[in-house]
């Protein structure tokens, strides 16, 4: 009995990394396969047949350029499933249709006012894009493997039925969504935002193929993804990566966590028009406000590049914190707020970047924006429903 279990779980592992690597490489011939799994030809050869026989994975005719042999190309069939992901921030709720090789087919956003949203509430905007999205697809929801759904806060136990959502920032202290699974008849999994957004960046984004790496992003709030050794790190409770709640100042505005010189009450999007106007207002999610402050900017008003300047200056202190705790090859930038304070000032960015990490870290360190911007919001929160896919190695001759 457990030998036939092992002899199962290896199949299943095997299915699991060839599929990895046909959804990441995107088109790949059988040598490829081999060369990147580590698997043998033989073994190769009958796992991709019996994905060919189940219909998962197609073959595509090709002409090799060097040499002119021919080689056949292998790839997932994108109709062989569909994944939502949706993703809660501070002030909207988005959600997007994939198909199994993660292309967007459509999506929806929902603003809301303030930053008092409820989980019953966040599932009912859910419920009606999924809808919608499923409706104007014409994708019955039996063929769709799960919805991803990115969050705020700590997330203990990821994508596990036990999730247990931890964002006092937004008023939940403990919140679930398992019962949203049932409401929707689809498989729901949660985990935090920033570590989803991660993820897309590492699967298809500017951190691909990265050991070492950090995704810092900023909108009204701040938080990051941290992948060493080529995994997302997590911490003891999943906790890790609440880079926003960092302290880099001794004084300053409280944060909504209950502290002060939290980096998102410095560089996140309201602190820093806060501090261009000079008054403290609550102001949410407020993008002409930042438009207004980067336009003065150019135009050269001494208030708008001041307010600017320190937030890069803040931005790139924090952002030297994790090159000297962890060593990254790379730091991406994205967000909304990040996304417009990298496009307009990169040089500005990495110079601060490396005045505050040690020499040597901090000359290794690339800051970069990035390539995703804001799609891999959905998109990252749609990978955790593929991964766990993946995992169990696509189904049906695994049982
Ligand atoms: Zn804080």
């Amino acid at each position: 009995m457990a030998k036939k279990a092992s002899v199962r779980d290896v199949r299943r592992s095997n299915r699991a990394l060839l599929l990895r690597r046909l959804l990441l490489a995107g088109e790949t011939s059988r040598s490829d396969l081999g060369t990147s799994t580590g698997l043998s030809a033989a073994t190769v050869t009958s796992v991709v047949t019996e994905l060919i026989e189940e219909g998962t994975v197609h073959e595509t005719g090709f002409l090799d350029s060097d040499g002119g042999r021919r080689r056949v190309l292998l790839h997932i069939d994108p109709q062989a499933g569909f994944v939502l992901g949706a993703d809660v921030s501070e002030t909207h709720v988005s959600t997007a249709l994939f198909d199994l090789t993660l292309s967007r087919l459509g999506s929806r956003a929902t603003p809301f006012v303030g930053r008092n949203i409820s989980p019953p509430q966040v599932g009912e905007i859910v419920g009606r894009h999924v809808g919608e999205l499923l409706g104007e697809a014409d994708v019955d929801a039996r063929r769709v493997i799960g919805l991803g759904l990115g969050v705020p806060g700590v997330v203990e136990h990821p994508a596990t039925p036990a999730a247990v959502v931890h964002a006092d920032v937004i008023g939940w202290s403990t919140a679930r969504f398992d019962w949203l699974e049932a409401r929707l008849g689809i498989p729901v999994l949660v985990d935090n935002g920033a570590k989803t957004t991660t993820q897309a960046e590492s699967w298809f984004g500017s951190a691909r193929g990265a050991e070492h790496a950090i995704v810092a992003l900023i909108g009204d709030g701040a938080g990051a993804g941290i992948i060493t050794n080529g995994r997302l790190y997590r911490g003891a409770s999943s906790g890790a990566g609440e880079w926003g709640h960092t302290k880099i100042s001794l004084s300053g505005y409280p944060c909504r966590c209950g502290s002060n010189g939290c980096v998102e009450a410095i560089v996140g999007a309201s602190a820093v028009l806060r501090s261009w106007r000079g008054r403290d207002e609550y102001i949410g999610r407020e993008p002409d406000g930042i438009d207004a402050l980067f336009a003065a900017q150019r135009a050269g008003s001494p208030e708008a590049m001041r307010a600017l300047g320190e937030a890069i200056e803040h931005l790139g202190l924090g952002l030297a914190n994790l090159v000297n705790l962890y060593n990254p090859e790379k730091i991406i930038v994205g967000g909304w707020f990040g996304d417009l304070m990298i496009r307009d000032h990169p040089e500005d960015l990495s110079a601060a970047v490396r005045r505050f990490s040690l020499k040597q870290p901090g000359e290794q360190a690339v800051v970069e924006r990035s390539q995703l911007g804001m799609g891999a919001v959905t998109l990252g929160a749609a990978t955790l429903p593929v991964d766990r896919y993946i995992e169990s190695g696509f189904g049906p001759s695994t049982a």
